[in-house]
């Protein structure tokens, strides 16, 4: 028999029935979680300004990240749960000594879809092994085109060597490669067209996401560098003529998906804040510190390092998992309402 989420939510009554793995992760809106966002480190070798204080965040103590032995655990939990796609993150994962240890594992795991963010800046060395270890899917962050405004947007970031690091990709055969772009009006208002060609010249996909007032970010839809989804796509359509949504657009995440005329591309949009997209979210993130996050912009949580540390198994993770997520994953985020809170939150220390 096939049941609808929300109807399995129905049938699923208390934590003690879901906490059985391969039942599933379930909250207590209908939602299934299948997608886990894995920061590796909170260190990057950028700082852009949406993301991160000029100085950085105060770094985690060394003895306080996870283990490879215990990210290897909560994978395989995970992944006895139904867990579809995983995605390391970061702040920069492409600098974290063990990551293609940690793609191999999840590859050798079994695990469906696993994905990677990027600012690209070491790509050009490490596409190929990527590739080589099993990486399905490449998201690389690209603000702007401009070399000068690239460097200001990422406080030191090198464009030429993030192009580079993109067509190493290419040509490394990522099956899927991703261009994120977050909108402010002042960085990349007045480009938002060469960003479009310039992606579906190359056959990649590109997406531009509404800035989140999280940390050293703006204060959302009143911040004067706010630019929303649906003012940039009417920027777009000004150069290319209207897009055309593609059907299901939202069946692989919450970017809604359009072609140019004549079926080219794929242009995304992810509207935070002008479209809220949490009735359908499927997803976690772990810092790199082992703290389980339920939300984006919400202290929901619950510490996994701890329980890593006393020696518990594979199965009663999970159970723990199961039900943290049960019990406490929240409905949706409120960063637009509570900036105040928000603030403290970095996007560098969560994963994006
Ligand atoms: N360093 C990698 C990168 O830049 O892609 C991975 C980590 S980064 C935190 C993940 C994603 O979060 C990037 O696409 C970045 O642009 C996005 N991001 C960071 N801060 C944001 C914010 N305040 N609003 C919207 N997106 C943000
Ligand atoms: Fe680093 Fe990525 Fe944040 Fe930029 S967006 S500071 S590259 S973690």
């Amino acid at each position: 028999m096939v049941v609808s989420a929300a109807e399995s939510a129905s049938i699923i009554s208390s934590p003690d029935e879901v906490t059985g793995l391969g039942e599933g992760l379930w909250d207590q809106f209908g939602r299934r979680i299948t997608y886990l966002r894995l920061s590796l480190t909170e260190h990057c070798n950028f700082r852009c300004q949406y993301c991160s204080p000029a100085e950085g965040t105060p770094y985690f103590a060394r003895e306080d990240h996870l283990r490879p032995d215990e990210i290897h655990l909560v994978l395989r939990s995970f992944q006895a749960l139904g867990l579809q796609h995983l995605r390391f993150t970061g702040g920069e994962p492409l600098i974290h000594p063990q990551l293609l240890g940690h793609v191999g594992f999840a590859k050798k795991l079994g695990i469906g879809k696993i994905s990677l963010s990027s600012n690209g800046y070491l790509l050009d060395r490490l596409a190929e092994p990527l590739a080589q270890a099993g990486l399905n899917s490449l998201n690389v962050s690209l603000d702007s085109l401009d070399p000068e405004k690239f460097q200001q947007i990422t406080r030191g970031g090198v464009l030429p060597r993030v192009l580079r690091g993109i067509d190493a990709a290419r040509a490394a055969g990522i099956p899927r490669i991703k261009i994120n772009t977050v909108l402010l009006r002042s960085v990349n208002g007045l480009e938002l067209a060469s960003l479009v060609d310039y992606a579906v010249a190359r056959g990649l996909e590109i997406r531009f996401i509404e800035t989140m007032p999280l940390g050293s970010a703006g204060s959302g839809s009143q911040d004067q560098d706010y630019l929303s989804a649906s003012e940039a796509r009417a920027m777009i359509e000004r150069e290319f003529g209207a897009l055309l949504p593609l059907a299901n657009s939202r069946d692989q995440g919450p970017a809604r998906r359009y072609t140019l005329a004549g079926g080219h591309g794929s242009i995304g949009f992810i509207t935070p804040i002008s479209d809220n997209f949490c009735a359908t979210c499927n997803r976690v993130r772990l810092t790199a510190t082992g703290r389980l996050v339920f939300c984006l912009g919400q202290e929901a949580g619950m510490e996994l390092r701890p329980l890593l540390r006393s020696g518990i198994d594979m199965a009663e993770l999970g159970k723990a998992i199961a039900q943290g997520i049960w019990q406490e994953k929240p409905e949706r985020h409120v960063f637009d309402r509570d900036r105040n809170r928000s603030s403290k939150i970095f996007m560098m220390r969560l994963g994006g």
